[in-house]
């Protein structure tokens, strides 16, 4: 039997939450602190379709990516999606984990995963948790291609790594790259970072316009292959991580998640 406490403890030691933006919120967002967990559903967001699968598949815990609630509740009522969420949840004696922006942060987290997929050398925080100090926790990552290629090579492995078929990008896809920056999700803000190291290129999952103009005039090439995407592989490697350490637990990623936007 496993408790929701020891899991909770793995996740703590994998993300720590203390390296959380000061405007998110993290860890166990809802449900009880102390029960037994036999089912685990990893998630990106928690969706009305993530929610649905969860109680279909009667999961004891989600540890969606994204915090639900996110922003503070003055009500909880089914009068909006996530009331109505927040309830089937409670009601099915679902907990909810979300590392966050801890989990982008940390050491091993989602920009690490990103960077090595990519085959960066000396993979550094863009922005390092202690300024000055590498512990290896810290923003987005950058590194090194071990030569220069076409900025087009670098979008075929991009798309390679992500499993996608389409992205955007800014810049000239004949231009030789070789220093990178990495932020998953809307990482739009670190664009003063990115120029800062003198990065060649900054693949990210979103930004907006403005930001892409931004870049354009700073000669910075960007890479955009969308949210869902520059995150949901990270919560399919950790329900495989869960599963490896807890041999007990059923634990996958969930099926019916997917980006909302669809790539014509
Ligand atoms: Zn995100």
């Amino acid at each position: 039997m496993t408790s929701q406490t020891e899991i909770i403890r793995f996740l703590e030691q994998f993300a720590p939450l203390h390296l959380a933006e000061d405007w998110d919120n993290v860890g166990l967002l809802i449900g009880r602190q102390n029960k037994s967990v036999k089912r685990i559903l990893t998630c990106l967001t928690v969706t009305p379709d993530s929610v649905t699968e969860a109680i279909q598949q009667k999961c004891d815990l989600i540890v969606s990516h994204h915090p639900i609630p996110f922003r503070p509740l003055k009500k909880l009522t089914d009068r909006d999606t996530v009331g109505q969420m927040v309830l089937s949840l409670i009601e099915g004696s679902i907990s909810v984990f979300s590392p966050h922006t801890a989990f982008d942060s940390a050491k091993l987290g989602i920009n690490q995963q990103w960077a090595e997929g990519l085959q960066l050398q000396t993979i550094r925080p863009l922005v390092p948790q202690v300024p000055g100090e590498e512990n290896g926790n810290g923003a987005g990552r950058m590194g090194e291609l071990r030569q220069p290629v076409m900025l087009s090579e670098l979008v075929r492995s991009t798309k390679s790594l992500l499993s996608i078929k389409n992205l955007q990008i800014v810049g000239d896809q004949s231009k030789m790259v070789k220093k990178i920056a990495i932020a998953c999700g809307a990482a739009g803000s670190f664009l003063e970072n990115v120029k800062q190291h003198s990065c060649d290129v900054f693949i990210l999952g979103e930004t907006n316009f403005h930001t892409c103009l931004e870049a354009q005039a700073q000669g910075i090439q960007l890479i955009l292959p969308g949210h869902f995407a520059s995150e949901r592989f990270a919560v399919e490697h950790l329900a495989s991580i869960l599963a490896n350490e807890f041999g007990d637990v059923d634990v996958w990623p969930s099926v019916k998640e997917h980006d909302p936007l669809t790539w014509v």
